[in-house]
Parts: structure tokens; C-alpha cells; sequence
């Protein structure tokens, strides 16, 4: 298996692949002109509820930088049930399989009955093995700091989300759940959040454990960080018990950079950090593996507001700006960045959630945003 992240690696999603400055201010004019030879392949997958439109706004968003893509259109979940009775169709996989990035809008999961949820599905046919959420203060929106900038990244396939649990007596008064931490799985998260703080220009790591308590699987994990920690000596690398690091979270902030951790851990301190930067509204996440990357909103289906136009698309655009950087589009991902935050700091053509008073339509929040990538 190689051991680099999918994208990090050639694919054929990139079919030719121009040089690019990593940190380049480049106007969205200047970024078509530096990409006009490279075309990559992505699959796209809508989801439901308000997947579609914030989907497409994202589309046009992306395409609006001038960076080529040909986006291969796919069904999943509810709309794959009523057109192929399958929540996830064998030529969805291959899709994803051929193009190695997918960008994904939400998909609903029934609750109690009905088909097993898609994202976790997705998570495990293509062992994407990271979760990277970062957590970064936006201008305009309302939050109790001002100054966070930090990524939870989350270590998504093992311990207690690998599904091993039952009932121990017939009575169902006792369940167990086991969760097993493995010396090579936590080794790919560990060496992934490193990898991420090398090439993102971030100063430090936080490994989250339990190892007081949880002396074998939170100790296996820490003396692996130990050791990863000890090949990135530019990096100061340190460790915290979870139950200080959800305190120190609330209290300082500031003081995080990387972070990461276990699944069960990352699952709620990757909510915590968005809490911090005022909720899931601006959240974006990507779920990497070796053969794929699945980029998406934090956010789900929202049914409550589907098909009205009102639903909010910077989540998922500011994902397909992480799908940008993991294709090393880094002038085009930071166009768009740029347009996004100055957009939401005005707060002028923003959706109701970020402006009750006088809001706009997904589709108009969009084009606003695309205005503000031409304006330069
Ligand atoms: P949700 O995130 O869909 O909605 C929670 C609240 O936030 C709702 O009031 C909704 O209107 C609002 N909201 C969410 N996204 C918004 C946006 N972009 N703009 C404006 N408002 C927005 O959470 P939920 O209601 O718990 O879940 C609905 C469905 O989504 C469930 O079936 C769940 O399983 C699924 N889900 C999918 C994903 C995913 O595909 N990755 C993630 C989370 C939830």
C-alpha cells in the first residue's frame, strides 16, 4: 500500500498536472490561465434534501476559478433508492474507485429502520481512515472568540465505531461495545496528522488520549504518537488526557493547532471545535484514504428547509476548497476562501442563518460569491 493520501499521489483524476504556488494570491482571471492544461475527473454526488442545490452552487463556485473539472454525476441514498432500489449502487463505488476525489453533498439515514447509512458505508468500502475538520474563526459571524484556527483530525475506522457490540444476556440488560486500536492504524493517523501539519504549515501536533485509564488502547496510541513525533522534529509535538483537553478547548483555544485523536474522542471534539467558530453553518470536513477522498459539508440533509433555496452553501464550498488544496489547486482554493470570508464578514448577500434580517437565496449567495472571485 502506497503511504501517501489519495491525491497526494497521481491518479488519474489528474490527468496533467501544472506546477502552482502553494500560498499564491492569484485572482480567479489569473488562476484560469495557470490551469488551463490540467483536467481533473471528480465524482460528484449530490445527496438529497438540500444536497442539490448547495451541490451545484458549489459546482459553479469551483468552476468559476477556472481550474477544469469533469464532474461524473452520481446517485446515493434516497434518489439511488427510488431509481435503482440500491442506497448505493456499484457504479457509485466505481465512480469514486476510477476518480479517487469525490465531493458529496449530504444524504439523509433513516432512523431506527430502513438502509444503513451511506457515509459510513463510504467510510469503510474505501478505508477513508482521516477525518480532517478544521475550525477556523470567520469575520462576521457570531462566536465567543475571535482568533481559532485549528484542525481536529480524527481517526475514522477503528475502536468502538468498528461495529463490534451486542447484547451479552438474552434480557438485554448488559451491552458491550469493543474497540480496537491497532499499532499500524494508529500509526496512518498519526503520521497523516503530522504529513498535514508539515505541508500546511502548522507548528504543532496534540495527540488526545485516555492513556490513564484506557492503558492499552490509549496507551498503544500514545506511545505510537511518541514515536511518529520523534520523525517531525520541526514540529512540537505534545499530548493531552481528553477530559483536560475538552476544558483547556473551551478555555484557551488558541493554544491548539493540530489535533488528534481516536475516533470516539475526535467524533466529539471535531463538534466542540466547531462550536468554538459559531456551529456546523461554515463547517467543511474531508474523509481521506490511500485509494479515495471524499470531501463534504459537516453538515446533514437539513429536510426541514429542502428545495426552498434557503439553505446555506458555504459549508460545502468551503469543502471543495479542501478539495482544491488536496489537488494542489492552491491558488484557486484560496480565491474562493477569500471570496467566502469577505462575503460572510459584509454579511450583506448571505443566507437567513448568517443574516435574519435581509437574506438571500442559496443561489444568489452563490453568485455573490463567484462576483467577489472576478472582482479579484
Ligand atoms: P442537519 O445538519 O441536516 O440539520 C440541523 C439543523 O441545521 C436544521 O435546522 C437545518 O435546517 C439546519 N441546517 C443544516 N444545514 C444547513 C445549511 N446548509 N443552511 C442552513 N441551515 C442548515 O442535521 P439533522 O437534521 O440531524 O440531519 C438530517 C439528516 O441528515 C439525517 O438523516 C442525518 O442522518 C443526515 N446527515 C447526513 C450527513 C452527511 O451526509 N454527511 C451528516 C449529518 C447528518
Amino acid at each position: 500500500m502506497p503511504n501517501q493520501p489519495a491525491g497526494e499521489v497521481p491518479g488519474r483524476n489528474e490527468q496533467k498536472r501544472a506546477g502552482g504556488k502553494k500560498h499564491g494570491v492569484a485572482p480567479a482571471k489569473a488562476s484560469r490561465e495557470l490551469r488551463k492544461e490540467t483536467m481533473y475527473n471528480v465524482t460528484l454526488i449530490p445527496g438529497d434534501g438540500i444536497g442539490p442545490s448547495i451541490s451545484e452552487a458549489a459546482v459553479r463556485v469551483i468552476e468559476a476559478t477556472g481550474v477544469k473539472i469533469e464532474w461524473e454525476r452520481v446517485e446515493a441514498g434516497l434518489p439511488a433508492i427510488d431509481k435503482y432500489k440500491d442506497p448505493l449502487p456499484k457504479h457509485v463505488l466505481e465512480s469514486i474507485e476510477r476518480n479517487r476525489v469525490a465531493l458529496k453533498g449530504p444524504l439523509t439515514t433513516p432512523v431506527g429502520s430502513g438502509f444503513r447509512s451511506v457515509n459510513v458505508a463510504l467510510r469503510k468500502e474505501f478505508d477513508l481512515y482521516a477525518n480532517v475538520r478544521p475550525a477556523l474563526t470567520f469575520a462576521g459571524v457570531p462566536s465567543r472568540y475571535s482568533n481559532i484556527d485549528l484542525v481536529v483530525v480524527r481517526e475514522n475506522t477503528e475502536e468502538f465505531y468498528a461495529g463490534i457490540e451486542h447484547y451479552i444476556d438474552p434480557q438485554r440488560n448488559a451491552a458491550e461495545t469493543i474497540g480496537i486500536v491497532t499499532r499500524s492504524g494508529s500509526e496512518r493517523i498519526l503520521r497523516y496528522a503530522f504529513e498535514y501539519a508539515k505541508t500546511h504549515g502548522r507548528k504543532k501536533v496534540t495527540t488526545v488520549h485516555k492513556a490513564n485509564i484506557l492503558k492499552y488502547t490509549g496507551g498503544l496510541f500514545l506511545e505510537v504518537a511518541r514515536a511518529v513525533a520523534a520523525d517531525y522534529p520541526d514540529i512540537i509535538a505534545d499530548d493531552r488526557i481528553v477530559d483536560n483537553m475538552a476544558m483547556q478547548m473551551v478555555m484557551r483555544p488558541e493554544q491548539f493547532d493540530v489535533i488528534v485523536t481516536t475516533n470516539l474522542f475526535g467524533d466529539i471534539l471535531s463538534d466542540l471545535a466547531s462550536g468554538l467558530v459559531g456551529g456546523l453553518g461554515l463547517a467543511p470536513g474531508a474523509n481521506i484514504g490511500y485509494t479515495a477522498s471524499i470531501f463534504e459539508a459537516v453538515h446533514g440533509s437539513a429536510p426541514d428547509i429542502a428545495g426552498k433555496n434557503i439553505a446555506n452553501p458555504a459549508a460545502i464550498i468551503l469543502a471543495g476548497v479542501m478539495m482544491l488544496r488536496h489537488l494542489k489547486e492552491f491558488a484557486a482554493a484560496d480565491t474562493i476562501e477569500r471570496a467566502v470570508r469577505a462575503l460572510v464578514a459584509e454579511g450583506k448577500a448571505v443566507t437567513r442563518d448568517l443574516n435574519p434580517a435581509t437574506p438571500v437565496g442559496t443561489r444568489e449567495m452563490a453568485d455573490a460569491i463567484i462576483a467577489r472571485m472576478m472582482a479579484g
